[in-house]
């Protein structure tokens, strides 16, 4: 029943853990390294799915926490799924909830069977146990399910690190049992696969544990989860490279909620394969734009007379059209098109990245890529 799905490897970097592989999903093939645009409710904020697919967007998230409160998944189910309700026929990666859920301070409450938590909407109770979320994610169609897991917050005390690892390796298990049930019983006709969750905090012999745990119950990916929660940016990096290399060579990686361009390039050197960050679209929303020379705020006074396209080294739509004072008039002015115009382009600089990483994996030359990003101003 997994048949639709597949990881391969086509190069490997010689000098660092980089690769380029590709996978096979019941929606279509994701180039990897990759990227995946957050669409929390089933859209891209500030984008249609037809300007997605201009942008070469491959995979996009679902976040299973908004889409179960609204909507619901019932009604998604009964629309078709999430591919044919938001009309994006293409891959899909469902997160289980579990990080909006454990953010909801004051509002959520862990036991061993789940989580109990209010809607941010209307206040409602409500309970996602392991079997649950993956039950809503296989009614949203998705084509990478995630388990639900304990995230704990940066700075955490060894004991709740501990425990959040403990809890997060029974749920796991439970999830596995739940989906492969599932399947059996041919409940599940999506084809989706499931990726476990790897915790830890920014504990080496915690990461290891939880890693070792999550494959001997066995996943069709492996996932790094509470990074980029605060801790340093080194601890960041370090804790990749060690947790990355843990996990099957195999299998695909991703690291989830990381990071800045820059970051993608450094955890990509430590042998991830996918990635999903807000950054893009929520900095674009502020104004906040990526570029070549690193982070510009477009909403500055520097910038009302200035008719150079955002960055001078962009080939996208809004580069090759539109000036910088422009779109800084219209971040001033409230326009909406101030957030299409800085979101399309934000994305394309990210997509754009990862086409880089991959030319340079396939050209065998991501070392010196690697060594440039490093020497210049990239965010
Ligand atoms: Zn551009």
């Amino acid at each position: 029943m997994l048949s639709h799905f597949k990881f391969e490897i086509l190069a490997r970097d010689s000098e660092t853990r980089a690769r380029r592989g590709r996978l096979h999903t019941p929606h279509g093939t994701v180039e990897t390294p990759c990227f995946m645009p957050v669409g929390t409710c089933g859209a891209v904020k500030a984008m249609t799915q037809e300007l997605l697919e201009e942008l070469g967007t491959q995979i996009i998230l679902g976040n299973t926490y908004h889409l179960y409160l609204r909507p619901g998944h019932e009604i998604i189910r009964e629309m078709g799924g999430l591919h044919r309700f938001i009309s994006w026929p293409h891959p899909i990666l469902t997160d289980s909830g579990g990080f909006q859920v454990m953010s909801l301070k004051g509002l959520q409450r862990i036991t061993e069977e789940g989580v109990e938590f209010r809607s941010h909407l209307d206040g409602s109770s409500h309970f996602f146990s392991p079997e649950r979320v993956v039950e809503i994610q296989q009614a949203l169609g998705s084509d990478i399910l995630m388990i639900l897991d304990e995230c704990v917050a940066y700075p955490s005390s060894e004991e709740a690190t501990k425990r959040a690892v403990k809890l997060t390796g029974r749920w796991a298990r439970r999830a596995r049992n739940f989906f492969l049930e599932s399947i059996n019983r041919r409940e599940d006709i999506s084809s989706g696969v499931l990726y476990g969750i790897i915790q830890g905090g920014v504990d080496n012999s915690l990461r290891q544990e939880s890693a070792e745990e999550m494959m001997e119950i066995g996943f069709e990916g492996y996932a790094l989860g509470g990074l980029s929660v605060g801790e340093p940016k080194s601890a960041t990096y370090d804790v990749t490279e060690f947790t990355a290399a843990l996990t099957p060579e195999e299998s695909p990686r991703y690291l989830m909620g990381v990071g800045t361009p820059r970051d993608l390039v450094e955890c990509v050197a430590r042998g991830i394969d996918q990635f999903d960050c807000v950054m893009p679209t929520r900095n674009a929303r502020n104004a906040g734009i990526f570029t070549s020379e690193g982070r510009m705020v477009i909403k500055s006074a520097r910038y009302a007379r200035d008719e150079r396209p955002l960055d001078l080294a962009c080939e996208c739509a809004v580069c090759r059209r539109y000036s910088r004072a422009y779109i800084r008039h219209l971040f001033s002015a409230g326009e909406m098109l101030a957030a299409i115009l800085a979101t399309y382009h934000n994305l394309y600089f990210y997509l754009d990245t990862m086409r880089k990483i991959r030319q340079a994996i396939d050209a065998g030359n991501f070392g010196s890529f690697l060594s440039k990003v490093r020497a210049g101003p990239l965010a």
